[in-house]
């Protein structure tokens, strides 16, 4: 079983991809780092790939680079795509039952967790909502997980990585993120399970370091970082004429997307370096 997320695991950051050419921007900041990674992907993502085909690559190129990368279907809601990323061979898949009420979201989380098992594939699974846009799925509900309900969850889940909200939003932040640390400190004082960071986009180093500073703070997802990075290099693009019809050159914009994303991995990936010495 390729359990790469534990309690002794190193710490992740997960980067949203959606396409072979984003994966590979990112896997190039890891292979630069030395850092291993998680490249994740939406549902409506996931929905568009080719999953075979980038399984394949995202593997291969791994292996050939030698960087350590692990595939994770990030806020599923549908059973279908969570059974064909277990039999695909994705190594996580997060279950997103967080708008029922707890005992359904145990149930639901629960019959996951049987499926994924049998292929070694690890599940994550959210408390308490959180804020902001996740694909067509809004929610703006402040919804910081409470302690009694956590407590709750895991008493009758097995689950392998837990996302509780703690003020983190998807998007981008209006006004200064109000994170609530006590509740990732309360977590390890009663789980040794993995605690998962959803929103890290628009924090600050300072904020990422402290997060990463708290052990079982195993993995946090970087998403519209990587989305903005890529709008950059379109920007750089037109910038320096490579857009223009006369001298256009799909070659020399793709080089700066890339550049853009691999950059942006790259600084925060520099961070798990920074937090490991800390
Ligand atoms: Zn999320």
């Amino acid at each position: 079983m390729n359990k790469y997320i534990h309690a002794g695991s190193p710490q992740f950051f997960a980067f949203n991809v959606w396409s072979i050419e984003s994966a590979k921007a990112v896997m190039d900041a890891a292979a630069q780092t030395g850092c291993g990674l998680i490249l994740q992907t939406s549902m409506k993502a996931y929905e568009q790939l080719d999953k075979e085909g980038f399984r394949t690559y995202v593997k291969d190129y791994g292996q050939k680079n030698d960087i350590k990368t692990y595939l994770h279907l990030d806020h599923c809601r549908k059973m279908e795509y969570i059974h064909e990323a277990v039999d695909l061979g994705w190594d996580s898949v997060m279950i997103d039952a967080s708008e029922k009420p707890l005992c359904e979201n145990i149930v639901i989380t629960n019959e996951v967790i049987r499926t994924a098992r049998q292929k070694g594939v690890l599940v994550e699974a959210e408390i308490g909502q959180i804020r902001g846009q996740e694909d067509d799925i809004s929610s703006v509900k402040a919804g910081i997980a409470g302690m009694r309900e956590i407590e709750e969850f895991l008493k009758n889940t097995d689950v392998d990585m837990l996302a509780a909200a703690i003020g983190t939003v998807h998007g981008l932040y209006k006004g200064a993120p109000d994170i609530h640390y006590d509740v990732i400190e309360q977590t390890a004082q009663i789980t040794e399970i993995p605690f998962v960071v959803h929103g890290g986009t628009g924090l600050s180093d300072g904020e990422l370091l402290r997060l990463l500073s708290y052990k079982n703070v195993k993995k946090i997802n970087i998403s519209t970082d990587v989305k903005l990075a890529y709008r950059r290099g379109i920007e750089e693009s037109i910038r320096d004429g490579a857009m223009e019809p006369k001298g256009f050159d799909p070659l020399r914009v793709e080089r700066r997307i890339h550049d853009s994303i691999q950059q942006m991995a790259a600084e925060k990936m520099e961070l798990l370096k920074k937090g490991r010495t800390m």
